[in-house]
């Protein structure tokens, strides 16, 4: 076990029991994440990527097997706000502002000094000037900005973030990426990031998980060693490119 590593996760087993029976999602599986590290999580629909995120938030307790983050448990992790956490849909109240969406958890735990810092996270994720605009005035991009400067208000050190950008075309998605590698210079937490984008997980990431279908484990981890600052540009690398490939190969002997 490295000394900086912040995420520790040693064989842990989950099954869901459902009335059909039960469905073994995780086995055996072993990962740890660095401090301040972009981790990317990628897989096939289904392995268990989510259920992986929630098992780290403490979400989900495994069926066994050991979480640690950073020698504490996901349980007194979450209470002392350790995670923010980004999901696909950005589930904004339509009837809130965006700065009163960002100041929501704030209000819900009634952390006055917490909800008093709101406005710089709108600014973080360059939406000054819109704290009072609804949602519906928004388009999908910014409202995935107010998801994340919600999840950051507390400044969590871990961001657990669920293919939050799937849902956008490809040019918002370009932009969401640098917006979140910007974000990310800035705040330097640990982001462990579930995709199911090869060229995203590639562009975003340190190193990159892959999932084997299930029950699943973590089957390879590829180091990402691009030069930082990325750029666009950073995708036409014939190191991106050869990462890309290896991925999708990897990919498709998992199916
Ligand atoms: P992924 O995010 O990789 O697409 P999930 O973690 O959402 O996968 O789900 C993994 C598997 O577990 C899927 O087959 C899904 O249907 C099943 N599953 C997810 N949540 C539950 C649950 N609460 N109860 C029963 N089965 C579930
Ligand atoms: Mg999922």
């Amino acid at each position: 076990m490295k000394m900086n590593s912040v995420i520790n996760i040693s064989r842990i087993n989950l099954t869901y029991s459902t009335e059909n029976g039960s469905l073994q999602v995780l086995k055996n599986l072993n990962l740890s994440v660095k401090e301040g590290e972009f981790l990317s999580i990628i897989g096939p629909s289904g392995c268990g990527k989510s259920t992986l995120l929630k098992l780290i938030g403490d979400l989900l307790q495994p069926t066994d097997g050991e979480i640690l983050i950073k020698g504490k448990t996901p349980s007194i992790s979450r209470k002392e706000r350790k995670f923010g956490f980004v999901f696909q849909d950005p589930v904004l109240f339509e009837w809130r502002t965006v700065l009163k969406n960002v100041q929501l958890p704030a209000e819900i735990f009634g952390d006055n000094h917490i909800k008093a810092k709101s406005q710089q996270f709108v600014d973080l994720v360059g939406l000054s000037g819109f704290e009072n605009a609804l949602p519906k005035q928004l388009s999908g991009g910014m409202q995935s900005r107010v998801a994340i400067a919600r999840a950051l208000i507390y400044e969590p050190e871990i961001l657990l973030m669920d293919e939050c950008f799937g849902d956008l075309d490809e040019i918002t998605r370009d932009r969401m990426n640098l917006e979140l590698l910007r974000i990310w210079e800035n705040t330097h937490q640990t982001i462990v990031f579930v995709t199911h984008s090869i060229p995203e997980a590639v562009f975003l990431s340190d190193r990159v998980a892959v999932m084997s279908p299930r029950p699943s484990k973590i089957s390879e981890m590829i180091e990402v060693d691009i030069e930082r600052p990325r750029k666009i540009s950073s995708k036409n690398l014939p190191r991106f490119i050869e990462i890309t490939k290896m991925l999708r190969d990897k990919l498709e002997i998992e199916f």
